[in-house]
């Protein structure tokens, strides 16, 4: 039985339509991240499965029981809000286990609870602080082992890492990522962080303007994206406007290639966009053969940061970044004319 099922969820704030006909089915245990730029209904998203929204249209189920109606205190979800929303004159302790008191357990539950909590969360003899005696990275752990004080069913994060600093946000992504998969319990975070969504989901939901663009495991999303804004919006991609010459082959600038990926649903003569990742874009040397599937260019920089080097090539106008491994470097330097190898099997196409 599928954990959490979104069908056709629309809200409306007046005549502001914030997501629009979500359909969405995650399995029980997964790990799920809405990701999407500003504004794109990721946050309303979460906060009507949390029950903080009430869905225009459509329904929410969990479990296999409808809680589209059911209020927030009613549903089994932990919430952790982007800000932590903590309570700065309760103790870590108190905190944790509010919700605990508000049903009625007893102190020695609710403390016995708290310090098993706070070994979880590696912050053990820390109940009895106050928490503007923490620092973010704690008051963020406190706000998570709040949120699953009572076992919930559906976890729910907001942005959890944005007050965090990049080190310390790294750390925690791997470190969150654990915790749910010794929990098994299924969760949503929502992130406009590309790297966090690869680093923590099992399902990345790609949301554009109120509506899903595309929902998938993150490299099915990495290679496969629908259109160029998911391409953009995952990884870097090397973006060429082409022209479809056959049902498997494209021309780039009066180059025919041979196409891997995504070329059904165009014909002959579509004008499309070539994408290829600069991990799968190999640079040559103009002078030296010219390698198969291959346009020209000219280097415009290089980048070398130790374990991968970034050559920035210009193909007639537009950007092709290639990343290479030290072994594989192909000795160019910037202005000299290249081969830019795109293999087959790393061509796809999009939809301009
Ligand atoms: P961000 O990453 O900036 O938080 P988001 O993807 O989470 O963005 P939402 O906060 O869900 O986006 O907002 C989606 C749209 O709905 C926006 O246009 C926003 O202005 C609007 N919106 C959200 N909440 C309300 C509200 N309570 N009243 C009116 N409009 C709202």
């Amino acid at each position: 039985m599928s954990g959490l099922t979104i069908s056709g969820v629309t809200k409306k704030f007046g005549h502001v339509t914030a997501v629009e006909d979500v359909n969405l089915a995650f399995k029980d245990g997964e790990m799920v991240c809405f990701l999407g730029p500003s504004g794109c209904g990721k946050t309303t998203l979460l906060r009507m499965i949390a029950g903080l929204e009430e869905p225009t249209s459509g329904s929410i189920t969990m479990g296999g029981r409808d809680m589209t109606r059911v209020p927030v205190h009613q549903r089994e979800i932990g919430m952790v809000f982007q800000s932590f929303a903590l309570f700065p004159h309760l103790t870590v302790g108190e905190n944790i286990t509010y919700s605990m008191r508000i049903r009625g357990h007893s102190r020695s539950e609710r403390e016995d609870r708290a310090r098993e909590l706070l070994d979880m969360m590696h912050l053990p003899e820390m109940a009895d602080r106050r928490i503007s005696q923490l620092s973010g990275g704690q008051r963020q752990r406190v706000a998570i082992a709040r949120a699953l004080a009572l076992n919930p069913q559906v976890f729910l994060l907001d942005e959890p890492m944005s007050a965090l600093d990049a080190n310390l946000r790294e750390a925690m992504q791997i470190e969150l990522r654990k915790l749910q998969q010794e929990l098994g319990i299924t969760t949503v975070v929502v992130t406009h962080d590309q790297t966090e969504a690869m680093t923590m989901a099992d399902t990345i939901v790609v949301m554009g303007k109120a509506r899903v663009l595309q929902s998938g495991s993150p490299m099915d999303i990495y290679k496969k994206p629908v259109d160029r804004f998911v391409a953009d919006f995952i990884g870097t991609s090397n973006l060429l406007p082409a022209r479809m010459t056959g049902d498997a082959t494209a021309e780039v600038n009066g180059t025919a290639l041979g196409i891997g990926t995504n070329a059904h649903g165009f014909a002959k003569g579509d004008e499309v966009v070539l994408m290829t990742r600069p991990e799968e874009v190999f640079v040559r040397p103009a002078s030296a053969e010219r390698p198969a599937n291959a346009v020209t260019g000219r280097v415009t920089f290089v980048r070398d940061i130790g374990a991968t080097i970034e050559i920035l090539c210009d193909c007639d106008g537009h950007e092709v970044i290639s990343v290479l491994t030290p072994k594989d470097w192909p000795e160019v330097e910037i202005g000299q004319d290249v081969h830019i190898e795109m293999p087959k099997d790393a061509c796809s196409v999009l939809a301009p």
